[in-house]
Parts: C-alpha cells; structure tokens; sequence
C-alpha cells in the first residue's frame, strides 16, 4: 500500500513540472531553429512604420493574429501598443506617451485604437477581481495596506461598459492632448473577435 502511494507521488510532480515548463521549453527550441534556418529574413525592416501609422488594441488572444491577417498589417508596417481593452485613461501614462513617441520620433502621423465585442474588460466586476486575487494567494492586509496608500484596486481595475464608449474616450484623450501634433489623424474601431470586420467609429470630441 505503502509503495503504490509513493508511486503515484511521483507520477503526479513530474507531470506538474512538464505542464508548468513546457511552452517556454517549446519557444526556446523553435528559436533556436528560427535563427538557424534563417527565417528572419523575410521579416526584416526598419524601426520606422511603413504605414505611419501607431495601432493600439487589447491584448485579446483571438486577435494576436487575426486583427494583423484582417487589416493586412506585415512587419515593419505599424507601431503596435496592446493593453487590457485598448484603454487610455491617463494623458500622461505609458500608452499615452508611447504613441508620442511613435509620433514625435518615429513619424507616425495616423492614430488607431481598436476595441472588440465581447472584450473581458466589460466583464470585469472589482469584487470578483478582488476575490480572484486572494484566490491566488495575494493577503487580504496587502491589499487593505495599498487600499490605505491612497491605491484603489476598484479604481485601478475598472472596466467599461460598452466598448464604442470606452473607445470613444480613449480617441479623444489622444485627439485633446496638448502634445498631438495638429497633422496627426486618430480614428476609433470595433473588431468582431470571430470574423475581424471592423466598424468605424464616428468622431466625438
Ligand atoms: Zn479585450
């Protein structure tokens, strides 16, 4: 009884360590042949987008190749920024002064933000968030400490409603900014996350 037991054991950590390292196992291997067949080639460009263009869009699984495929984006073609739901909330945070960047150094003149239907930042509920996270081990006193420096997990974490709304704003934080030069173009789009058909978005200051 004793040794069946022990059997088991040590079937069951082996199989947790492969799950925990194989994709990066499996990454590192297909670089390696990557690099030595050369298949960089095809790919290779400069820094500056072809299309002058910056793209910012979520971080969605489904679109990391289907919004590229569906909007016909090669390498080299656009400076692209992904966050949870395509968001801006802050004029001078990180996407903010990323698409600054991309305007004032590398000549992007074209703005593009693309929010799509069924984005889980429309589902996310601040308690569950919370809950999730003390679920993954993070202390109730960590919390309610950051909750005392003046960080609001709720505040930080907030979702949107409707994604043309969410969108619509981000558009118009980067249209208003006081650094945008006045040549620069910024559009607004939803993708369909099944077929990657795009809507534009009408403009609203
Ligand atoms: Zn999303």
């Amino acid at each position: 009884m004793k040794f069946y037991l022990q059997v088991s054991v040590t079937i069951k950590i082996i199989h947790i360590s492969e799950v925990l390292l194989m994709p990066i196992q499996e990454m590192l291997a297909h670089n390696k042949r990557f690099v030595e067949q050369k298949q960089y080639i095809r790919y290779e460009t400069d820094s500056f987008p072809n299309k002058k263009m910056v793209v910012l869009t979520c971080m969605e699984s489904r679109l990391v190749e289907l919004l590229p495929r569906a909007l016909n984006i090669q390498n080299g073609d656009v400076k692209m920024l992904k966050n949870a739901g395509a968001v801006i909330n802050r004029p001078f945070g990180n996407i903010m002064k990323s698409i600054l960047i991309a305007i004032h150094n590398l000549r992007a003149e074209h703005v593009v933000v693309i929010g799509h239907h069924d984005c889980g930042m429309t589902k996310i509920k601040p308690n569950e968030f919370i809950q999730n996270m003390y679920k993954n081990g993070i202390k109730e006193e960590t919390v309610a400490f950051l909750e005392r420096s003046g960080i609001s997990i709720e505040e930080e974490f907030r979702g949107f409603k409707t994604v043309e709304q969410s969108i619509q704003q981000s558009v118009s934080i980067i249209k208003n900014h006081p650094l945008l030069p006045k040549y620069v173009n910024v559009y607004g789009l939803v993708m369909d996350p099944a077929t990657g058909k795009v809507t534009l978005l009408s403009h609203r200051d």
